[in-house]
Order: C-alpha cells, then sequence, then structure tokens
C-alpha cells in the first residue's frame, strides 16, 4: 500500500469515527428545542402582537426528536 493510500484510509476511518460519535450523540440527546417557536411555547398572532397561542408542534417550547 503506498503513503498515499494510507493517508487516505486513516482519512475515511476518521471520518467514519465522526460520523458515528455524531450519530451516538444524537442518539443519547434525543430533546430539542422547537425551531418553529424558539423554544418559547408560543405562537405569535401575526396581527395581534400581544396574543399567542400554545405551540402546535411541540410541547412547552421543547421537542423529542426520537420517533
Ligand atoms: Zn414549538
Amino acid at each position: 500500500m503506498t503513503e498515499a493510500a494510507q493517508g487516505a484510509l486513516i482519512f475515511v476511518v476518521l471520518v467514519i469515527l465522526f460520523i458515528a460519535a455524531v450519530g451516538l450523540s444524537a442518539s443519547r440527546h434525543p430533546m430539542s428545542t422547537c425551531r418553529r417557536c424558539s423554544g418559547t411555547g408560543r405562537k405569535r398572532s401575526w396581527l395581534l402582537s400581544s396574543r399567542w397561542r400554545p405551540c402546535p408542534y411541540c410541547s412547552g417550547g421543547v421537542v423529542n426528536r426520537r420517533p
């Protein structure tokens, strides 16, 4: 095996390890802030700025991304 091929192999292994670490971290931390209401749990009226309703996409601004 040439040195270039070894370098490429090491790079691929590092990328795979990084992806595995991201996946493991995501599976261990399933809770996330709701993007629709940015974690407030409130959906503001576009017409009346002081009026709001509970965000229909989450419960209290927290989303469980684990299916
Ligand atoms: Zn929400």
